[in-house]
């Protein structure tokens, strides 16, 4: 590796364990999210209606301030984790998600030139789809065997479960995650291929969604290299835009050792790590443990298996991806640090420019796993009976409901409504008084969440990594013909 790159992946690797040591230091454990959101839900209700009439400007500004401030402002540190939050997302993550849009274009076009012929590129998609949906497979697999092995639902107490419910309706995700319950399963599938074709590939590409992008270059790509000579001159324009960004993302990357660092301390501070010590810890260990289980033994045996690539130095050269998408919690935001890790451990271009963007989008390891644990969890601590056919079920739902998911973060603690809608589909019956999962249930988890999903997002990361490899390595670069 190149001295600078070292450097800088040490950088990112310290400013990740120091945000850990930061996030913890800072943990305010009198801080409650429900009572900061009632503080600021009383605020809003004094300033449409004064109660005595009359307020002091001061006051009046006190109350604004309370009205628009965010839950976490209410933390024993909230100045400090003003600015982790301001540094951390509004300088960090927004100067990568800048050149998500540009490199997305750019890298799938020069992807696609580079693979050349249609059916080779048919081909190539085909293979890359059948490693996405089996490596989802797999990890919901695993995902379901631990989760109804260790049963950490069965720890909930019955307050917990009555808190849920408020917790849910109070942190705003309620409409995000009904939007997505009612579809169900043929729903879900018919909503994934409505985000693929963009009616204006300039609105979807300002509006920041990646999914239409793709698909719109991918078409593009294929017929510019049938229109001829005339072709070449816009694929080489894309070519160099293509360089100009991976630049780009070599500078951006200078700020991710403070930018990890900022966005670590910002999520732990509100959750603290005696969290794994609780019932719910429990629910998280089962998370961990499956998606550990993944990323350490079944993507490294495939990666050998299939490309003889040594899986540890691998996961050396993709370190500054891994830990970014810790991070971020965004694949989408860590795609681009992806692309420049992968092409410098030996990627080639079509598979780093065609297989990681897409992967970004829908490859989701980490979150299908998550998906299924998250769902029996809920089911047990609400006492619904899932059998062989429920398990079924969920396997086939999480899978496509983190294909849905964007590469968001929490994108996928939303879509988990069509995994609760498809269960409780199932188990209905004639039986008036059958036990179903409560949307709300999903408050239980929504605290935690960020902790799992900064995990969960690095092992999506890793499993597009790795697909890339594997199709770089079985389907070589062919030399190119000089005419
Ligand atoms: N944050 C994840 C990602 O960007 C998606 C999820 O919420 O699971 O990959």
């Amino acid at each position: 590796m190149h001295g600078g790159k070292r450097l800088l992946t040490v950088l990112i690797l310290i400013g990740l364990a120091l945000g850990c040591v930061a996030g913890q230091w800072l943990y305010d454990p009198d801080y409650s999210a429900h009572d900061a959101r009632e503080k600021i839900k009383q605020a809003r209700a004094h300033l449409d209606d004064p109660a005595g009439g009359e307020i002091s400007t001061q006051r009046l500004i006190r109350l604004r301030q309370l009205a628009g401030a965010e839950p976490w402002h209410f933390h024993k540190h909230g100045d400090a984790l003003r600015y982790l939050y301001f540094i951390g997302n509004n300088i960090f993550m927004k100067a990568l998600k800048m050149l998500i849009i540009p490199l997305v274009m750019s890298s799938v076009i020069v992807g696609v030139i580079s693979v050349g012929d249609f059916s080779r590129l048919g081909r190539i998609g085909l293979k890359t789809l059948i490693y996405y949906f089996a490596t989802m497979f797999v990890a919901v697999t695993i995902g379901l065997v631990l989760v109804n092995a260790i049963r950490p639902g069965d720890r909930i107490e019955q307050t917990q479960r009555e808190e849920a419910p408020t917790t849910y309706r109070e942190t705003g995700k309620e409409q995000r995650v009904e939007a997505n319950a009612p579809p169900g399963l043929g729903g879900a599938l018919l909503n994934i291929v409505d985000q693929m074709i963009p009616a204006n590939p300039i609105a979807a590409a300002a509006a920041g969604r990646p999914l239409p992008v793709i698909c719109f270059s991918l078409l593009f790509g294929v017929l510019l290299t049938m229109i001829g000579p005339q072709g070449r001159v816009v694929g080489q324009f894309f070519e160099a835009i293509f360089e100009v960004m991976m630049r780009m993302v070599g500078l951006v990357l200078w700020m991710a050792p403070v930018g990890v660092f900022c966005l670590v301390a910002w999520s732990l501070a509100r959750i603290g790590f005696g969290v794994f010590a609780t019932a719910i810890g429990t629910y998280m260990l089962t998370v961990l443990t499956g998606l550990g289980i993944h990323a350490l033994i079944i993507l490294p045996l495939l990666l050998w298996i299939f490309s003889r690539t040594k899986p540890w130095k691998f996961f050396n050269q993709m370190r500054q991806a891994l830990a970014t998408a810790g991070g971020t919690a965004s694949s989408s935001a860590t795609l681009p640090v992806t692309i420049r890790c992968a092409e410098d451990a030996g990627v080639s271009k079509k598979a780093a420019g065609f297989v990681l963007p897409l992967g970004a989008t829908i490859n989701m390891d980490g979150t299908a796993l998550y998906e299924a644990v998250a769902v029996v969890f809920l089911a047990q601590a609400w006492g619904v009976e899932i059998g062989l056919q429920q398990n079924v079920i969920i396997a086939l739902t999480a899978t496509l409901a983190a294909v849905g998911a964007a590469g968001i973060p929490e994108a996928g603690l939303v879509t988990m409504a069509i995994v609760v809608a498809a269960v409780n589909q199932s188990v209905l019956g004639p039986d008036p008084t059958t036990r179903t999962i409560p949307l709300a249930a999903i408050g239980l988890i929504i605290g935690v969440d960020r902790i799992l999903d900064m995990c969960r997002t690095s092992i999506n990361v890793w499993g597009d990594a790795v697909g890339a490899m594997i199709i770089s390595r079985t389907e070589p670069d062919e030399p190119v013909q000089d005419s």
